[in-house]
């Protein structure tokens, strides 16, 4: 293989994004999921025995629980500051640095929407426990924060976005602005391949696991996509989409357009039927219910403070 794309910014449908491929799953400046992507086992992090708020995959929750025990037993206590985030919250958040410094300040911190590893319910935002927001200052210098860098990985969790070259706060590697908070859960196995490897996230799963050639065109068939029925199961911040994800065919790189993707319209599912029998309303409610959650959940995201990606 060839170096990596650059950094260069692209919306490429990535392979593998099935939801049991969640450890090899990549996601970057080029290569997104659906907007209709929602992983079917979120869970409170509360659940997990760790401070802080918001969901992420059940898939790490036995690790993220001992991680956290870990930490708390070195002294050094971590929380979760901000994990899931669906296709609608990512956009408004970008959409948010757009509008405060501009989209060319923004993309160097914040994901646009469907290239977020929040998204994929593997990404967090982690802070110190009681500790507030993790962004001012140097949260790697913190005990949380050096316990994180030096532990987590025998965790299943790996540092997205280390520091550049040099030790400078761009990274063209990851593509991402240095965030010592964000990590990515990957399981114990993969982190640990990962972290004997020295590359970041995105050149590991590159080089050997996402099955796109350098150019975002697929080399491998594709086993598995995300479908539609996983995202009507009850995740606290979930609308059921009537659409059917796209297929497994990457779009046009070029088509930059593409990053608004498909518009989630939750009454669908109940209006397209011609007539309402029983399942057609019990899934109207599951709709209006999921609604409601997300609203609340976005409410609840205006009240936090500042976040990046
Ligand atoms: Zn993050």
């Amino acid at each position: 293989m060839g170096p990596l794309p650059s950094c260069a910014l692209g919306d490429v449908y990535t392979v593998p994004r099935g939801y049991d491929d969640w450890s090899t799953t990549l996601v970057d400046r080029l290569l997104r999921v659906e907007a209709t992507y929602v992983p079917p086992d979120l869970m409170r992090v509360s659940e997990m025995g760790i401070a802080g708020g918001g969901s992420i995959r059940g898939v790490a929750a036995a690790d993220t629980r001992a991680m956290a025990k870990a930490a708390r037993a070195a002294g050094a206590p971590i929380g979760v500051w901000s994990g899931y985030r669906n296709y609608e919250q990512q956009t408004q958040l970008f959409n948010g640095y757009v509008t405060q410094n501009g989209f060319d300040s923004a993309i160097t911190y914040s994901q646009r929407p469907g290239h977020s590893e929040h998204q994929l319910g593997l990404g967090v935002d982690f802070m110190s426990a009681g500790g507030g927001n993790p962004l001012p200052g140097d949260w790697g210098k913190t005990p949380a924060g050096s316990w994180m860098r030096e532990n987590a990985w025998k965790y299943g969790w790996v540092n997205s976005y280390p520091r550049g070259a040099g030790g400078s706060r761009w990274n063209d590697r990851s593509c991402f602005r240095y965030e010592p908070w964000h990590y990515r859960y990957l399981g114990r196995e993969m982190a640990a391949k990962v972290h004997a490897s020295g590359l970041t996230i995105r050149e590991y799963l590159w080089n050997n696991d996402t099955m796109l050639d350098r150019n975002g065109t697929l080399i491998a068939p594709a086993t598995s996509m995300p479908s539609a029925s996983a995202s009507t199961s009850a995740s606290p911040s979930a609308s059921p989409s009537p659409t059917t994800p796209l297929s497994g065919t990457p779009s046009d790189p070029s088509v930059a357009a593409t990053a608004a993707g498909p518009a989630v319209d939750p009454a669908k599912p109940a209006a397209s039927g011609s007539g309402l029998g029983a399942p057609a309303l019990v899934a109207a409610a599951a709709v209006l219910l999921g609604a409601g959650a997300a609203l609340a959940v976005a409410a609840r995201r205006r009240r936090s403070r500042r976040q990046v990606e």
